[in-house]
């Protein structure tokens, strides 16, 4: 149902007696990604910032209190909004991260993705606050090599193991590795990581993730998609497909495999169902668009959060998207 005392093109559609959030192309929003710092301990030679403008990168200052965080999501949550996953920067930063997860409202799944570099002591107190699950970034497990794609010191690979222990101990479950392919450094790995993962029995799942390339210096790191692809669904016994980005997983000898693949992608973006929000405070419709940012970080009532949220769900806009598809959901908006 359209809802126009909420903005010309946002939409609340009615279902199961809820009114739920759905973008001018038809896409519903059930989630948030929520970077809640620009800090990090690590500097990836692909980090994207969660898709800050360069000149906004590295530390600024203000980041949003934890009664503003917990405001969007409660807010968010009244229009079907049902997971939040956290991020950063490195959300572990957060000395109040358990503040931040212990005032949110009833939600389906809370998540963060982490290096997991602080994981291990905070596992326990972060799963008690509230927090569901974690991913935990590894693309490699050779000490060297993690040094030269992270820039960590050595030693650093041992803590990340060490706070993934922790977290399967503290159930934050299933844990999900996220490993960036990148050609000629990692791309041999996987099999070794598949047997990484296979002594914890189903509780720790292999997420493999195709280099969002946006610096033209990092295409000679970009591997073969689709040849992955294949090679991965010749190998399970059993393929499923996620809502989310319309993400496969395979089941192979027994490990749960993700492939998440963004680049050039329209079945991703067209089934995009998270906004963004960024450490300063901005909800952001799409990670690779700078320019359509709505600033909630002045946002004095509930009410005005509300409207903040409505208009950055009708600016939001598959990035992606083949002709014909546009056509047809440019048809739908009318
Ligand atoms: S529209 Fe596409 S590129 Fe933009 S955030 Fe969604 S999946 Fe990513």
């Amino acid at each position: 149902m359209k809802d126009n005392t909420l903005g010309k093109n946002s939409l609340l559609r009615e279902e199961k007696e809820e009114k739920i959030l759905v973008d001018p192309y038809g896409r519903k929003v059930t989630g948030l990604r929520i970077s809640i710092t620009d800090r990090c301990n690590l500097s990836c030679m692909y980090c994207h910032n969660e898709g800050a403008d360069c000149c906004s990168c590295g530390p600024r200052g203000y980041e949003m209190s934890p009664e503003l965080i917990c405001g969007i999501v409660r807010e968010a949550a009244k229009f079907g909004v049902r997971k939040v996953k956290f991020s950063g920067g490195e959300p572990l930063f957060r000395k109040d991260f358990e503040d931040i997860l212990a005032c949110l409202p009833p939600l389906k799944e809370v998540s963060a993705t982490t290096n997991g570099i602080l994981l291990e002591k905070r596992a326990k107190t972060l799963k008690a606050a509230g927090l569901d699950r974690v991913n935990v970034s590894l693309d490699t497990l050779d000490p060297k090599k993690y040094e030269e794609i992270t820039g960590a010191p050595p030693g650093t690979l041992e803590k990340v193991i060490r706070g993934i222990n922790s977290a399967v101990e503290a159930e934050l479950t299933p844990v999900k590795l996220n490993m960036v392919l990148l050609k000629g450094i990692n791309e041999n790995e996987i099999d070794a990581m598949m047997d990484f993962i296979r002594p914890y029995e189903g509780k720790v799942i292999l997420q493999l993730i195709e280099l969002m390339n946006i610096d033209p210096e990092l295409s000679k790191y970009t591997i073969d998609s689709k040849a992955l692809e294949k090679n991965l669904e010749e190998r399970a016994s059993e393929v499923r497909v996620r809502h989310l980005h319309h993400r496969k997983k395979y089941v192979i000898d027994g490990v749960e495999v993700e492939f998440v693949r963004p680049m050039d992608n329209s079945e991703f973006c067209a089934h995009c169902s998270r906004l963004r929000v960024t450490a300063d405070g901005k909800l952001k419709p799409c990670l690779l668009v700078h320019d359509n940012l709505v600033d909630v970080g002045e946002a004095r009532s509930p009410e005005e959060i509300e409207k903040l949220l409505m208009l950055a769900v009708s600016r939001r806009k598959p990035y992606y998207t083949p002709t014909a598809k546009i056509e047809k959901l440019e048809r739908m908006k009318k």
